[in-house]
């Protein structure tokens, strides 16, 4: 009876993390992490206990994916474990060296600002990412046609799996382009280095989420959110399809592009991940640091072997 009784507590305690998983890791990471980032800053903390939110977000993200994942099979390292934690180092240390050349251009600009200094700093932080939201999502489509970009962009797309970590899978140059076109500009009009600090981290939870492999429930926001399955979409290596969706935050850019696409009936599984054109894309960190300046295109021809021949989606 006794042991009866603590199956059924493991069962309604499992039910309800599951629960949880599908409501609400979404707006615990996107709403919930970011508040907690902003309460830090607003209250003076040293801005490396923003890191706090940010370390939480991937431990929320790897065990919800453990929880209710999306397709199991992404949960196994698919010869990538040691490439990604090269890129998650990468991105992470790429971003703190962003954080100081900001800090020292902002020293060096006049007191005057073109940017609302004096609006509260939640509004401040939600104007910046409808700022960033747009221009990142524009040289995100541009990466997807034009050539010298989508080298660069490859390295993102030549996974084959979707998990918490994909959104730090990044070429550092394209990294850098990220930065320099959604940021840069902000810092020039005069936005405070706390904005600058609370958007680095929206973007790193941001990128987690929407690649995670949790099958968590949208309902009408997935017609708002640029996350789920409207991101999956643009993973695929489905002929004709993937060049859809490229937003981070909201889907409002991509409506505005016409590169809009809801999610149909058929749902991306193991295989369906990748580049059409070059399914054996390098999966070694070193060689996909070298891969965009390969003199045989984005796709080294060692890597090609099974490549279709002709042009798909991915192909600018
Ligand atoms: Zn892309």
């Amino acid at each position: 009876m006794y042991r009866r009784n603590g199956f059924s507590r493991g069962v309604v305690l499992m039910g309800a993390v599951r629960g949880f998983a599908r409501y609400f890791y979404v707006p615990t990471m996107m709403v919930g992490f970011n508040a907690l980032a902003i309460y830090l800053v607003a209250n003076g903390y040293r801005y490396v206990w923003v890191g706090l939110p940010i370390l939480a977000a991937i431990g929320l993200s790897f065990a919800m994916e453990r929880v209710l994942p999306y397709e199991d099979a992404w949960n196994e390292p698919h010869g990538d474990a040691a490439k990604d934690l090269a890129h998650g180092i990468v991105y992470e240390i790429a971003n703190l060296f962003t954080l100081v050349v900001f800090l020292i251009i902002s020293a060096m600009l006049p007191e005057w600002s073109l940017w609302p200094r004096e609006l509260p700093i939640v509004v401040q932080f939600l104007l910046a990412v409808v700022f960033v939201d747009c221009t990142m999502t524009i040289v995100h489509y541009y990466s997807h046609r034009v050539d010298r970009l989508w080298r660069l962009h490859a390295v993102h797309h030549g996974v084959h799996r979707l998990y918490g970590f994909n959104g730090f899978i990044r070429h550092p140059l394209h990294q850098a382009l990220d930065v320099v076109s959604g940021t840069l500009p902000l810092i020039l009009i005069g936005l405070p280095v706390d904005v600058v600090v609370l958007l680095g981290a929206a973007i790193a939870i941001q990128l987690i989420v929407q690649h995670s492999n949790v099958d968590y429930a949208l309902g009408p926001f997935q017609k708002i959110l640029a996350i789920g399955a409207a991101h999956r979409l643009h993973h695929v290596n489905w002929a004709g399809e993937g060049d859809v969706n490229f937003g981070l935050f909201f889907t409002v850019w991509d409506r505005l592009l016409s590169t809009y696409q809801l999610p149909g009936a058929r749902k991306p599984t193991i295989g369906d991940i990748g580049i059409q054109d070059c399914p054996h894309y390098p999966q070694d960190y070193a060689t996909q640091l070298r891969a965009p300046f390969d003199p045989d295109g984005f796709c080294p021809k060692a890597f090609a072997a099974d490549a279709v021949p002709q042009a798909s989606q991915h192909t600018p």
